[in-house]
């Protein structure tokens, strides 16, 4: 029997995230769960992902924001399950202002996380994939890698600057049969969007149904909003075997927002 692929899915407690784990353990992955939150109610997530689907599930509550506590994470990993082969970092926060009354410390905990994060998981781990000569690493950015929105500098310039990393990591790994892409979302409603709609309303003074249908959807032609199922399916196929030539490659999944 070939061995199992074990996959660390980062700030996998909630939306996008759950549901990439949720869909890399049916397809026969172990799986490391990351991220905040109650830890009875991921106690309890964790449980239920592993005797439905017979994968071993762990979690791991390192900070994103933290490069010890990342490193931490992908060594961990390696220790307990003696291989890593698939990162998907996902963890992110989003911060809606205009750039004049954007706080200083918000700025730098976004490009800890939304940024910074990649750099140091993908650091830690390429060693131990470049070894094993597989590897699959799939960073879930954004369309807001490719285009921008107006009061979101911080978020606009962590994702653009994913981009610039999964393309220079992608040339540096790729004859080690490890391949490193970017996954583009469009809008998915998760907490990160919905929290950020009450914000928004505020920065436009606008009503937060106005939010929905004229700015967030407004932007995406298929005008409906991206599920978490599509997102997953997408970073499922880049981490198998069949995605060996997809490397260094900045994909929307965005209803064709990015098309205009
Ligand atoms: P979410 O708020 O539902 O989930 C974010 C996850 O990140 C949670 O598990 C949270 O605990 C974790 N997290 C936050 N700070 C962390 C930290 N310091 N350490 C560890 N984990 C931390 O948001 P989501 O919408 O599922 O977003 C997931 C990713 O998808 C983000 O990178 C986001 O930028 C990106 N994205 C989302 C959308 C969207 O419309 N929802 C669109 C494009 C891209």
């Amino acid at each position: 029997m070939t061995e199992r692929r074990v996959a660390i899915v980062t700030g996998s407690t909630s939306g996008i995230g759950l549901g990439i784990a949720r869909r890399f353990a049916h397809a026969g992955h172990d799986v490391v769960l990351n991220g905040l939150g109650d830890t009875g109610e991921i106690e309890k997530t964790r449980a239920e992902l592993e005797a439905e689907t017979g994968a071993k599930v762990v979690f791991d509550g390192a900070d994103m924001s933290k490069p010890d506590d990342i490193v931490g994470l992908v060594h961990r990993t390696e220790a307990a399950f003696g291989r890593l082969d698939v990162l998907v970092n996902n963890a992110g926060i989003q911060f809606v202002a205009p750039i004049e009354d954007f706080p200083p410390e918000r700025w730098d905990l976004i490009q800890q996380i939304n940024l910074s994060a990649s750099f140091h998981s993908m650091r830690a781990a390429l060693p131990g994939m470049k070894a094993r000569g597989f590897g699959r690493i799939v960073n879930i950015a954004s369309a807001h890698a490719l285009v921008a929105s107006p009061f979101k500098s911080a978020y606009v310039a962590a994702k653009h600057g994913i981009a610039g990393l999964v393309k220079t990591v992608a040339l540096e790994a790729a004859t080690f049969g490890v391949t490193v892409n970017a996954v583009c979302p469009g809008y998915v409603l998760t907490p990160l969007v919905e929290k950020q709609i009450p914000d928004t309303a505020k920065a436009r003074g606008i009503t937060e149904e106005e939010v929905v249908r004229d700015v967030l959807l407004a932007a995406q032609p298929t005008k409906r909003f991206v599920t978490v199922d599509e997102v997953a399916a997408l970073a499922l196929f880049l981490a198998g075997d069949e995605a060996g030539s997809i490397t260094g490659a900045i994909i929307p999944i965005d209803g064709g927002w990015t098309a205009h």
